[in-house]
This record gives structure tokens, C-alpha cells and sequence, in this order.
């Protein structure tokens, strides 16, 4: 990995040259954000710190409630209800940290694994993806690398080259000018790959796949998903687009699933399954209700 380029009102410095003096990232431990904390030494002696972006947009507070999520098979795949599913099913997604909390059929597996949890990765990461780069006296648009979009402590955005780029790439950025085209995020490819690992997390919470009008609409699509052609378009349904995803500005904890409590800012309330503490899918099945701590038990108060 090494700097890119920054930019806020200054003009982007391209390739500036500098060390990793530490970084905390998915080699610290596997479902933390690659270079979720970065330090660099600058060749001029300053030392720039980075981190995640700071979540834009309306701002929820929430509380986590302890659920207890262990592995548990419920004897057919929970998205399409296949008898006797056999692939171990990671949530959330592997590729994010997750880890194996239930058996799903290899379809569905495979299948979201490949075609829509590969951009819930993009997203999580705060990556731009795999970039195509044009620059100097190279001719062409070649391979950039990925991009991971951070900023600094001070919220001028820096961005992070990472993984296999063209022979030509340290040639290309000499000039000084680089033009980056960037690919179109995948929102829907997203969005399915949030659903569902939000899905299975709240059928592994309740212990059971429910068959309500809801939880069958969200497998119907679901299973739609995962059978049409590649490149063939698509919408969402409004229930899929109802179901939001949201950002959390803590700091990760690998490997946890919670209950969260979420406030809105005109008091009202939802639920949302929590993953690593990095982001939460709202609570994707029918309301579930929790009686609040020292409410009368109406069982007991029947005379
Ligand atoms: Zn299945």
C-alpha cells in the first residue's frame, strides 16, 4: 500500500511518497476495515494520520442489546427453504469477518458470494473499487489498483492504493497528472447482500424462519435475485428499499452481532441487527417487541 493522492482545496499531491509507521486494519484482526487506522511518516518528517470517513447523513443513536448468536441449523437453507442444506454460511459475509453461524444451500451460497456480497465488501471498506488509471506518456487506460477513500484527523480525504496495479502505474503518476475513472457502486448488488446477511442474522436471533407474509416476500426476492441472468436489470422492491443500512462512527468489534435500539432524531424508535460495530441493517422481519424493564407483567397483574 502506499499514499495516494490528497486533495481538499489544495491541489491533489499525487504519489507523495511516504512509510507505514503503524496501521490498524484486517491484518490486526480479521472483519476491522483494512487500514481502518493508518499512520504515515512522510519523507518531510510530518507524520499524517489517518482513519475511516466520518458517516455522513442523519444521525441515529443506538443502543446494543446482548443476543446471544450461536451456530444453528435449521434444517433447510433459510432463503429458500431447501431441505438439508450442507454449505457453511458465514455472517456476516466472510468477506467482512463473518463467521460461520449456520448451514445455507450451496446455490444460495455461492451466489451471493459472488454477485452481491463482493459490493457490500466495496462498501464496508470504504473502497472505490478497481480503478482504471490514464497518465503520462503511457498510453491507455490501465489498471489502478483499488482505492480506499480515508480521511485525515483534520477530514480532508486521502486516498490508498492498494492490491495488483499496472507495471506502468509509478511511470503514469510521475507525470504529476493521472486521470481515475472510477466504477458505478453497485447500490442494488449492495443492498441484496445487506438484506440478506441481515435476514439470516435476524432468523438465527429468533432461532426459527419464519413464514410470515414479510419473510416470504424478503426470500421471494431474495431467491429472484440469486436466479436472474448476469447483467439482466432489475429494481427493488419497496420493502427491500425500506430496509436501511447504516454507518457507525465506534470503532470495530470483530465477529459481534447485536441487537441494536436505534433513536431517530424525532424520538421514535426501530431495531437493527448490528454486525462488527461497523454498520446495521434494519431489523428486516416482522416488529419484534421487547417488554421495557420494570413494566407490569400482564400475566401477573390479572387478579
Ligand atoms: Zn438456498
Amino acid at each position: 500500500m502506499e499514499a495516494g493522492a490528497e486533495a481538499s482545496a489544495a491541489p491533489p499531491k499525487i504519489g507523495q511518497p511516504g512509510v507505514i509507521a503503524s496501521v490498524t486494519g484486517h491484518g490486526t484482526a480479521r472483519g476491522i476495515p483494512e487500514a481502518h487506522h493508518l499512520s504515515l511518516q512522510m519523507d518531510d518528517g510530518s507524520v499524517l494520520e489517518t482513519r475511516m470517513p466520518t458517516p455522513q447523513g442523519v444521525k441515529i443513536s443506538g443502543g446494543l442489546l446482548p443476543v446471544n448468536v450461536e451456530y444453528f441449523n435449521f434444517g433447510e437453507c433459510p432463503i429458500c427453504l431447501v431441505p438439508s442444506p450442507s454449505s457453511r454460511e458465514h455472517v456476516p459475509p466472510h468477506c467482512i469477518g463473518g463467521n460461520v453461524r449456520t448451514l445455507t444451500c450451496e446455490r444460495c451460497n455461492n451466489e451471493f458470494g459472488s454477485r452481491f456480497e463482493p459490493h457490500l465488501q466495496t462498501w464496508y471498506e470504504r473502497s472505490l473499487g478497481r480503478v482504471r488509471i490514464s497518465g503520462g506518456d503511457v498510453r491507455g487506460r490501465r489498471n489502478g489498483g483499488q482505492y480506499l477513500y480515508r480521511e485525515t484527523l483534520t477530514g480532508e480525504y486521502v486516498l490508498f492504493q492498494t492490491g495488483r496495479s499496472d507495471p506502468n502505474f509509478d511511470r503514469m503518476v510521475q507525470g504529476g497528472r493521472i486521470e481515475i475513472t472510477v466504477p458505478e457502486f453497485n447500490e442494488k448488488a449492495f443492498r441484496l447482500a445487506a438484506l440478506k446477511t441481515g435476514y439470516v442474522a435476524a432468523c438465527l436471533i429468533m432461532k426459527e424462519v419464519p413464514r410470515t407474509e414479510r419473510a416470504t416476500a424478503i426470500r421471494a426476492e431474495l431467491v429472484a435475485a440469486r436466479d436472474r441472468d448476469r447483467g439482466e436489470d432489475y429494481e427493488l422492491s419497496a420493502l427491500a428499499r425500506s430496509i436501511q443500512v447504516s454507518r457507525t462512527a465506534a470503532d470495530p468489534v470483530p465477529g459481534e452481532i447485536a441487537l441494536a435500539e436505534m433513536t431517530e432524531a424525532d424520538g421514535s424508535t426501530f431495531f437493527a441487527v448490528s454486525f462488527n460495530r461497523v454498520f446495521a441493517v434494519d431489523w428486516p422481519l416482522d416488529p419484534i417487541f421487547i417488554r421495557e424493564a420494570g413494566a407490569p407483567d400482564p400475566a401477573r397483574t390479572q387478579s
